[in-house]
């Protein structure tokens, strides 16, 4: 399946200079949202994924998906101040604004093997981010998982040493 066609693209949004990937035609879509939900889960298959983490909001989409067709648990990080417990934080920069995020101080457990997975790689900060949270926790990042990937941006070369895979690339 063509994923790429389901996706629709916004010029200038939401300021002026950024090429919008809108994936809320291809979530509307239920071949296509069970396509590449079942595309994650195949790539993880042989990855014994205890946790997929997913960062706020897009990444709770897939994440949890992912997380039901594996039988993984699902974490979410959050912006500041959103969840209720004891949390450890990191701030980060995305391709547009800069931001935080947080992560239950007894999310993963230490030696827990985590997939993050999220809609779009960009700079790859958000992504970066998680990686430090997962890590602080003694997790261990198995696999980092984006329905979208920018390469013009670079952000792989945040994410040396991880396994790093993407469902649609554009140049
Ligand atoms: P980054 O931290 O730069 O990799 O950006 C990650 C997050 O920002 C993604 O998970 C998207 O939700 C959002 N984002 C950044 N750039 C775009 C874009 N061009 N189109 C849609 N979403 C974007």
């Amino acid at each position: 399946m063509d994923l790429k066609s389901f996706i629709s693209i916004v010029p200038d949004f939401p300021e002026e200079g950024i090429s919008f990937k809108d994936i809320t035609t291809l979530l509307q879509n239920g071949d296509a949202l069970k396509y590449a939900v079942d595309q994650f889960a195949h790539m993880a298959k042989d990855l014994q994924i205890d946790i997929i983490l997913g960062p706020e909001a897009r990444g709770f989409i897939f994440g949890t998906a992912v997380a039901y067709a594996l039988g993984a648990g699902f974490v979410p990080l959050r912006k500041a101040g959103k969840l209720p417990r004891e949390t450890i934080s990191e701030s980060y920069s995305l391709e547009y604004g800069k931001d935080s995020l947080e992560i239950h101080h007894d999310a993963i457990q230490k030696g827990q093997r985590v997939l993050i997975v999220d809609d779009l790689l960009a700079t790859g900060g958000t992504l970066s981010t998680s990686i430090k949270l997962v890590e602080k926790l003694q997790g261990t990042v198995e696999g980092v998982f984006t329905l979208i990937e920018l390469m013009n941006l670079n952000g792989r070369e945040n994410l040396k040493g991880y396994n790093v895979q993407s469902l649609i690339t554009y140049p």
